[in-house]
């Protein structure tokens, strides 16, 4: 199937309230480009370097992500034009994130990401740092970024009991702290492989790929 068949029957099974991310990681502008003219105007990278040359070569009214672990001295590459970035994991990286922002007069929405996997390879602050940072005086004094909300990665498992229980914990630690910071509405979780049972534990936005635009040729 095409890539614009793959988004349209995706787009089918989203409930309204799950805005998609399309990952085109690896994937050429060509492609991209498919998926625009099919409508879809949010992408997700996980490489600051790629993502800003593909934003150089597609049209301006694109949000782009940044869904891939971040180093800080690469910030200063996307700051000028990220719209939101899934993957943070420490005060420390909200500063550099604040200072690059400043630079550009903008506030830079962020994501924690919450360490809700079985495995210790995925990235993520556990729920008692985010729960802490979240409404404390450091990330206050940050007057360029705004946390909105979270996203978490499921254990690479067929146990799709599993799944849904990591999910799950993450849905009840969005529930909590969103009830006393409303500035707390994103929930990023499901990939191709898991995001129907990450929409039924209560995503708000799912990051897809290769149900897009098919396996990539390495492991991104
Ligand atoms: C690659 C990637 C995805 C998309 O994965 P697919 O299985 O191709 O849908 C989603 N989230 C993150 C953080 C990724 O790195």
């Amino acid at each position: 199937m095409s890539i614009a068949e793959n988004l349209q029957n995706l787009k089918k099974e989203l409930p309204g309230h799950v805005t998609l991310v399309a990952v085109s990681k690896t994937k050429p502008v060509s492609e991209l480009m498919e998926a625009y003219e099919a409508g879809q105007r949010i992408f997700g990278e996980n490489k600051i370097q790629e993502m800003t040359d593909k934003r150089e070569q597609m049209p301006g009214d694109i949000e782009w992500h940044m869904i891939g672990h971040v180093q800080r001295n690469k910030v200063k590459y996307m700051a000028e034009y990220v719209s939101l970035i899934h993957g943070v994991d420490s005060l420390k990286l909200l500063k550099e994130i604040d200072k690059q922002a400043a630079k550009h007069q903008r506030v830079i929405s962020c994501l924690l990401q919450v360490h809700i996997a079985e495995e210790d390879t995925k990235f993520g602050m556990s729920e008692e740092e985010a729960i802490a940072l979240v409404g404390s005086r450091e990330l206050e004094a940050l007057e360029h970024v705004k946390v909105v909300g979270f996203m978490g990665m499921a254990t690479f498992t067929e146990d799709e009991a599993q799944v849904k229980k990591e999910f799950q914990t993450l849905r009840a630690l969005f529930d909590k702290v969103s009830r006393e910071h409303p500035e707390i509405r994103i929930l990023s979780m499901g990939m191709s492989g898991d995001y129907t049972t990450a929409i039924a534990c209560g995503s708000t936005m799912v990051r897809i790929g290769s149900s897009i635009f098919g396996a990539r040729n390495y492991h991104g």
